[in-house]
């Protein structure tokens, strides 16, 4: 009881900054991952810890930056040794905390060592050709100390022939082994590292630009890496765009490090000064390879100053193992998801009509998409983030998931709407963004925000009662989407049966705003609107449909059947499997297909393309 007293004492105590952690602070924890055997999906790691004699409690990194839970992959962490003085140290995992690991280091001990293994997961991070090397996956570090006070000094071995890239600052190379900078804890789990056979670097400064900006890509083949000089002209447009809208960046140097692959996880994770970014291996050959770069790079970069700068102070923990509070997700990702989107558009890499049919599509995703907003308001869909957030499949019109990206998105049009009415024309949220995410570029820095911190500085920019609205938008439990930022900006949302030209990010629409199903390729239902037709004809999310009005299942076969029921009484007959039965499930619809769209609201100023129009002068 004594010990652990005077360990919360010491916690306390360097939290306040008032004592150095005299250990570690002093000696760098020495890291060193040996990748050259990660085609066998095994990552051998080193680590050598500065100790002294007496009880130690290591972490595994729990909650990950950016993820917003306590995932860390902990279950892939085997044939963990310690050893001192030559001698093999018992350890015991922590009876209440799987991350946690406590050893008893021996007298006149000065060096622990660690030695274990990271299985990377299918699906995950490594093909034959590449890697995305995550620092959380392969560090243990000391309790009670926070992560910007630890230093690591890390050493990586990779494939013969393979290249990298990183925002890391690199110390040394030779042969396969790269030496980097000795760095913080914190900004070494910031800083992942790509590496491949197939590999190409393109600088993506803007003339005039003073920070240095860069895409690292590998790809499972040198085809995949084809950049069209299109894309990279707006690649660059978005790193002066972003430049423009807010007037200062928090980085040494910015890295996108991109990997091109259809065997790893395809998502994007945040870093101060790179971004983690993951898409299909023939992405970028595609004819929608603006609108995937636009939709996934520009929101992560836009997280270097929403999110990583101005992160709120709820998720600003002093390690990773100190649980998050995301209540203000709606701000670090909503902000991001609104903000992505339009730097997309003014850098040209989402054309406006793109950019009107992703604002329809999830307009419609969270009004007759999603039922579950009559009970479930944004604000709980941020809270539950930890648990309820990621990874669940079925019934989501009705559980809702991550929906504060989307609905934070509306939020903040409308935010953006309300700046200029409110001031007249005279202010815009890019006035906002410079005076929120602004300030001088002192490198990676935090600045945590709270919520009345969020209100005043709305208030410097345009008077109004900002706190009553964001409440308002947050509890709220209207089965409407929240749709004033589209209203204010001279558009309206409309449904009619013309498919749209391109698909949103997320949540495209189909079948769901006639008959009420989502239905994967292979007839699965992935969701089935609460209270549309199809539900109350009794289908539901996981059942599958195998038959369409006598015929075997297809996707075409369906938007036939429901096109030509419009012109008819005759009810739609779907054949489904639900468990191992046979149901026969009749849908009275006969509405004909439904799509969302924008139309154009000629009473109202067109603001929302003002706001999409190119800032820099680079185009
Ligand atoms: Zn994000």
């Amino acid at each position: 009881m004594q010990l652990r007293r005077l360990r919360s004492l010491v916690f306390l105590v360097s939290l306040l900054g008032l004592v150095a952690p005299a250990m570690f602070a002093e000696q760098a924890i020495s890291v060193t991952v040996d990748a050259t055997g990660i085609r066998s999906k095994l990552l051998r790691t080193h680590l050598v810890i500065p100790v002294k004699p007496g009880p130690l409690t290591l972490y595994y990194p729990k909650w990950i930056p950016g993820e917003h839970g306590p995932d860390g992959p902990i279950g892939n962490l085997t044939g963990l040794k310690f050893e001192a003085d030559g001698k093999t140290i018992p350890w015991q995992r922590d009876l209440l905390d799987v991350f946690t690991f406590h050893v008893e280091i021996p007298r006149g001990a000065s060096q622990l060592n660690a030695s274990y293994d990271y299985i990377e997961p299918d699906g995950g991070s490594v093909t034959d050709k590449l890697m995305v090397l995550e620092w959380n996956e392969v560090v243990l570090y000391p309790a009670d100390i926070p992560a910007e006070k630890l230093t690591y000094q890390a050493k990586l071995l990779i494939p013969d022939e393979w290249k990298f890239g990183t925002a890391l600052p690199v110390e040394s190379e030779s042969g396969n082994q790269v030496s980097f900078k000795p760095i913080s804890l914190d900004l070494l789990v910031d800083s992942p590292v790509v590496a491949g056979e197939f590999y190409r670097t393109i600088d993506l400064t803007p003339p005039g630009e003073p920070v240095h900006h860069e895409i690292n890509m590998v790809a499972d083949s040198e085809a995949a890496l084809n950049i069209s000089p299109e894309n990279q002209k707006q690649m660059i447009n978005l790193v002066a765009e972003s430049g423009k809208l807010f007037g200062a960046r928090h980085y040494r140097d910015y890295h996108f490090l991109l990997a091109l692959s259809d065997h790893v996880a395809h998502f994007g994770l945040e870093h101060h000064e790179s971004n983690d970014s993951r898409m299909a291996e023939r992405a970028l050959l595609s004819p929608g390879s603006g609108m995937s770069l636009g939709g996934l790079l520009a929101h992560e970069f836009a997280h270097s100053w929403s999110g990583k700068f101005r992160r709120p102070a709820d998720l600003t923990t002093p390690d990773y193992e100190h649980p998050m509070k995301t209540d203000l997700l709606w701000g670090y990702e909503g902000m991001t998801d609104y903000v992505g989107p339009m730097l997309a558009a003014r850098s040209g890499l989402w054309t406006p009509e793109q950019y009107h049919e992703y604002l329809a599509g999830i307009a419609a995703t969270l009004g007759p998409g999603r039922p579950g907003r009559t009970w479930r308001p944004l604000l709980d869909t941020a809270v539950g983030e930890p648990g309820l957030g990621f990874g669940r499949s079925g019934w989501l019109n009705w559980r809702r998931g991550t929906d504060y990206y989307e609905e934070g998105d509306l939020l903040w049009l409308e935010v953006a709407t309300i700046i200029h009415r409110e001031s007249g024309g005279k202010k815009s949220v890019d006035d906002f963004c410079q005076a929120f995410y602004g300030g001088p570029n002192r490198g990676p820095e935090v600045k945590p925000y709270t919520f009345d911190e969020l209100v005043g500085a709305l208030n410097a920019i345009a008077p109004f009662d900002w706190a009553t609205f964001l409440h308002e938008r947050l509890n709220s439990t209207s089965a409407e989407a929240p749709v004033g930022g589209i209203e204010n900006g001279g558009w309206k949302v409309t449904f009619n049966g013309e498919p749209p030209k391109s698909e949103g990010r997320r949540g495209g629409p189909g079948d769901i705003y006639s008959i009420g199903l989502q239905v994967a390729s292979d007839g699965t239902v992935t969701d089935s609107i609460v209270g549309s037709p199809a539900f109350e004809a009794g289908i539901s999310s996981q059942m599958k449909i195998i038959g369409v009005n006598g015929r075997m299942f297809t996707q075409d076969l369906l938007s036939d059947a429901i096109k030509s029921a419009k012109d008819t009484s005759k009810p739609i007959t779907l054949l489904l499997v639900v468990d191992d039965y046979f149901r026969t499930c009749t849908i009275n619809y006969h509405g004909g297909p439904r799509y969302p769209h924008l139309l154009r609201d000629d009473t109202r100023p067109n603001y929302l393309d003002e706001l999409i129009k190119p800032r820099a002068a680079t185009q």
